[in-house]
């Protein structure tokens, strides 16, 4: 890492040391970090995407832009799936698990899904580098967290292709035929690879729709499933808007729907699926406790907030969103998490030093302000470091609030930005029940020295995932999921494959 001197260096951009000492005159020194731009220059993109069914590039009437939204530049034009191109797909997906996928060993399935993680595997780089300009996260992020991640669930799959009665000993069962899946812009390649890789490893063909904001990805992997020779129509992928995701959910043909995205549309889908026989898997929206006892380790839990909240800008259906600090540490904490606050480097998200990227989309930035701005006017205490932001795109501070009540909005509504609430508690009891004071149920996280208070809190708390002493931990094999309004059904491990299986 190469850093400047440098008299003077606006907040956000630069870290301080204590400077020369001995006299009281010391001028501080102020180092600011070298930009450490990712090259470009590797990635190779189309100017206009179409749709790809049935293994082929299909054109289709409208095309919209894809953006970098930390330039509002626009990379591609992507289709805009319809109705019909919808059918098309269906149709090429059930083609395919009629004549070929259905009939195809799962010995040579698996060849095929760890060919595909193979090929992900060698086009790392330039995969993160898309993500990272299509979505706006950190290329840090992507680069050591959504590409590998999306590839090891390619490989951990792969790996129970040929297994499944090892996985499911003395049960009858079979592939569902084609499922229709539906993802969001968080984590695009790696809601992709949740659920592409179970549904190909039992058996089934897919037909996926990317997020408006995000069809980039989808589109290259694409091209690694040319690359690896996969049937065609056995993964069918279409970009395109809410009524693309409504053609597939509504498809006669599709006989499940795997969906990732908002509790609101989370509801739309399971109305117009009730009364068919269509299978669902819901992963919608949280809003996690992140506990922090007075017996933690401190240090650690502070890294542990700022990784749960300002982890992809706060874009993350698990983040821990509301922390609760016991009283007795609050002041210690919360001084502590505004000076790491001011060390956050904010910015282009290309730029590898880079610990907070850009805001999706104007739309998103524009629901994140409407929350924090209903936080000011109820009464909260708004923190928010000293912070240069770029003159383009959308960005936001990474900012927490104090003095919040649990009933104020930013306390009960998912915000999806780097905006944390900070609440209290005194004992183990009452941080139970304020954790559970939620509708949703999806992950939480428990700081504490002591084993016997984690094991207490993990059974009592109302959620999918409860890390503790860590946070936004993920593995292929670990399943992920929601309670209450968090929505049904697990992805990953043994759990994700069993949801893309008759029994
Ligand atoms: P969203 O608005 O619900 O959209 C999700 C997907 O559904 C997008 O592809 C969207 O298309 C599509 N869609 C919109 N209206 C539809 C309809 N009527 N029928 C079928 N599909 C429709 O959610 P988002 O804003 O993209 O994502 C953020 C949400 O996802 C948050 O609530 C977050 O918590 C949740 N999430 C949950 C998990 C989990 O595992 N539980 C993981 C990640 C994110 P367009 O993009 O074209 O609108
Ligand atoms: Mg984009």
């Amino acid at each position: 890492m190469t850093f400047r001197e440098k008299t003077s260096a606006p907040a956000d951009r630069s870290i301080t040391s204590g400077g020369s000492r001995g006299n009281g005159t010391a001028k501080k020194a102020v180092w600011e970090y070298a930009p450490s731009a990712e090259s470009t220059e590797h990635i190779q993109l189309r100017d206009r995407y179409d749709l790809f069914i049935n293994g082929k590039w299909v054109k289709t009437r409208k095309y919209f832009p894809t953006i970098n939204p930390a330039t509002e530049e626009k990379i591609a034009e992507a289709a805009w799936a319809s109705k019909v191109d919808v059918n098309r797909a269906v149709l090429a997906a059930e083609k395919a698990y009629n004549n070929v996928w259905s009939k195809t060993s799962p010995k040579e399935r698996a060849k095929y899904i760890f060919r595909i993680a193979r090929i992900m595997q060698e086009k790392a780089r330039e995969f993160a580098v898309i993500e990272t300009m299509d979505g706006g996260k950190p290329i840090k992020e992507s680069k050591s967290v959504d590409v590998p991640l999306a590839l090891a669930h390619f490989f951990y799959y792969a790996g129970w292709a040929d297994k499944l009665k090892y996985a499911f000993p003395n049960q009858q069962f079979s592939s569902i035929g084609v499922v229709g899946q539906i993802i969001p812009w968080n984590f695009p390649l790696l809601m992709a690879a949740w659920k592409i890789a179970p549904a190909l490893a039992c058996g089934n063909t897919v037909v996926i729709k990317s997020a408006e904001t995000t069809p980039l990805t989808l589109y290259k992997l694409a091209e690694v499933f040319q690359e690896a020779g996969l049937p065609d129509g056995v993964v069918n992928i279409l970009s395109g808007a809410g009524d693309t995701g409504a053609a597939i959910v509504n498809h006669p043909k599709v006989k499940k729907i795997a969906f990732t995205g908002s509790t609101e549309v989370g509801k739309l889908i399971m109305r117009s699926v009730a009364g068919t026989s269509k299978k669902l898997t819901m992963e919608l929206g949280g809003k996690a406790a992140n506990i922090i006892m007075e017996d933690a380790p401190i240090d650690q839990a502070i890294e542990g907030i700022i990784n749960g909240i300002y982890f992809n800008q706060g874009h993350v259906c698990c983040a821990g969103s509301r922390l609760f600090v016991q009283e007795s540490i609050k002041q210690i904490v919360v001084k502590k998490l505004k000076h790491r606050l001011k060390s956050l480097r904010v910015g282009d998200p290309l730029d590898k030093n880079t610990d907070v990227g850009a805001i999706n989309s104007k739309m998103q930035l524009k629901k994140i302000t409407e929350l924090v701005n209903s936080g000011v006017d109820e009464g909260c205490t708004l923190y928010q470091p000293e912070c240069r932001l770029p003159d383009k795109g959308f960005w936001f501070k990474p900012s927490f609030f104090t003095n919040v009540a649990q009933s104020n909005r930013i306390a009960q509504e998912e915000i999806f930005g780097p905006v944390l609430s900070v609440l209290t508690f005194r004992t183990p009891k009452e941080a139970i029940e304020k954790a559970n004071n939620t509708q949703y149920g999806l992950s939480a996280g428990i700081w504490t020295d002591k084993g016997s208070k984690i094991f207490k809190m993990v059974g009592a708390i109302k959620a999918g995932v409860v890390w503790s002493n860590t946070y936004n931990k993920f593995n292929p094999a670990s399943p992920f999921g929601g309670y209450k309004e968090s929505g049904f059904g697990r992805e990953g491990g043994l759990q994700g494959l069993k949801e893309y299986l008759n029994f």
